[in-house]
């Protein structure tokens, strides 16, 4: 039945131009999608709320657009070339490659009723996985006897590291290694001072990025859940030590409300305090929002208390001070912790399609209807004009309609097919609003506007228009 959902989804995204297959005249390219016209307007529709709500409308944040490509060095200070790895088996006959926590995790869930061995040891409490060992992953599977999805034996488990290294230059030697960024946050870290310098911004204060991430994932999939490349929505929120408690609880409230701004089921948005054992290697707590996608409960964001690791690991590797004056005491010097609201923008415009993806029955018709309930402001059409007809002047009344609010409203203009055809297609990009032009308009100058989610219908004076869209659209 999940599984339903989610293939509708998808099949629904195709079909009506949010999520492509990507490349796919040369037969895709295996976890790669591009963003169609309503995708890349909804993803855009994402970015551009959380700007507003986290660089605009506050004075204590502003904004940065780093490189992608940076000095190799910024992965060395931030632990990433060393600990930024996942550990992965191979199948000994096909040679696929897994992610060995998956296939434990896994065995687990069909056998975790059942007592296992781990060191010779009967276990039968609930294991953390993440947190095991390369070693105990190795004897965990050999004990076990747990093979690949092709039940063939698998090999050792290696750590693997997630960068992906290009080259700069007409040579590949390793001088000119250079890595595709796997997170938008060193852009921040190593703009730190150059932020402080030329803003008039005092601790506490953030700045926020949205970019491209890259990550060697081995184990991709779930449609845009985990894909090679995505965007990141990250903030470095800087803070004195003392008292981080507070500004994390700040932030976390911050994702839970917004969260519900973008219109996610509220009901399928949990939080959970990450273990101190599976804990990444820069962070002393995280919390994981997670969301009830349809393939199971999944990490949406992350929020972590990062200390003040990156910029102690920058200054000790790059000689640069990375300190900040108290203002109120010159004397004072000290380097920042921070707080670290990490989102996803992929996975957020997932959630926010399997929050607003239904199914109902309509009244007096045979056929159900589907329908995506975004919130206004995410939806990629705010209002459909259509004329009831393209003759009797219908199509050139609808037009002056149209350009009255097209200076307003993100608005589309349909005049093909049925009517009842017409509302079915906006219902499924989830167009909040339907203006129909019909012949009544030419004599009474009203219009119908009709509501996606009650499917209720009134007559507008068209004078009166953008006050009824501005009561319905506004956020
Ligand atoms: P996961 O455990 O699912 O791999 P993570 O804990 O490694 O995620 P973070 O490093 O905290 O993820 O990255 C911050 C956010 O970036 C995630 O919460 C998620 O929204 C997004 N993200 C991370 N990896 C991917 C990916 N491969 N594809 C799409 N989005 C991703």
């Amino acid at each position: 039945m999940a599984e339903d959902i989610m293939q509708k989804i998808v099949s629904l995204c195709k079909r009506r131009g949010f999520v492509f297959p990507g490349s796919e005249i040369y037969g895709g390219l295996a976890n790669s999608w591009d963003y169609g016209p309503l995708g890349a307007q909804l993803k855009k529709n994402i970015k551009d709320d959380w700007w507003k709500q986290v660089v605009e409308s506050r004075d204590d944040m502003v904004g940065l657009d780093g490189a992608i490509l940076m000095n190799p060095k910024v992965w060395e200070a931030s632990g990433h070339v060393s600990n930024f790895n996942d550990p992965l088996v191979e199948d000994i006959v096909t040679h696929k490659r897994y992610r060995a926590d998956h296939v434990i995790e896994e065995w687990l869930e069909q056998n975790g009723d059942k007592p296992f061995y781990l060191d010779g040891q009967l276990v039968v409490e609930k294991l953390s996985v993440e947190a095991m060992s390369l070693e105990q992953m190795s004897k965990f599977i050999a004990d076990n006897g747990i093979t690949s999805p092709d039940k063939n034996e698998l090999s050792e488990p290696k750590q693997f590291n997630l960068m992906f290294a290009t080259h700069i230059g007409p040579t590949s030697d390793s001088g000119n290694e250079v890595y595709m960024r796997p997170e938008t946050a060193q852009a921040i870290f190593v703009n730190f001072k150059n932020v402080i310098n030329t803003s008039r911004k005092r601790v506490p204060f953030g700045i926020a990025q949205i970019g491209k991430a890259f990550r060697n994932e081995i184990t991709p999939g779930n449609f845009t859940f985990r894909t090679l490349e995505f965007e990141q929505m990250e903030i470095e929120y800087f803070i004195e030590e003392n008292g981080w408690e507070a500004e994390f609880e700040k932030w976390e409230n911050w994702m839970q409300n917004w969260a519900q701004r973008i219109g996610l089921d509220m009901e399928k948005v949990s939080k959970l305090n990450v273990p101190k054992e599976e804990l990444a290697h820069y962070s002393k707590k995280t919390i994981d929002f997670e969301f009830d996608f349809p393939f199971g409960k999944k990490e949406l964001w992350g929020l972590a208390y990062r200390t003040n690791f990156d910029l102690t690991n920058h200054m000790n590797h790059s000689g640069e001070k990375m300190e900040f004056t108290d203002p109120m005491d010159t004397k004072r010097k000290y380097i920042p912790h921070v707080i670290e609201p990490s989102l996803g923008v992929d996975r957020t415009m997932l959630a926010i399609l399997a929050s607003a993806y239904c199914e109902e029955e309509v009244p007096g018709e045979s056929e159900g209807r589907i329908v995506m309930k975004f919130a206004p402001h995410m939806a990629p059409y705010q209002v459909a004009v259509l004329p009831l007809m393209k003759k009797d002047g219908l199509e050139e009344k609808a037009q002056e309609v149209f350009d009255l609010i097209l200076p307003h409203y993100r608005a589309e203009f349909d005049v093909s097919g049925s009517i009842g055809k017409r509302y079915r297609r906006q219902d499924e990009i989830g167009t909040p609003l339907c203006i129909t032009v019909d012949h009544d308009t030419l004599q009474d100058g009203s219009v119908t506007v009709r509501d996606r989610d009650t499917m209720e219908q009134k007559r507008v004076p068209i004078e009166q228009l953008l006050c009824v869209l501005a009561e319905h659209l506004s956020t």
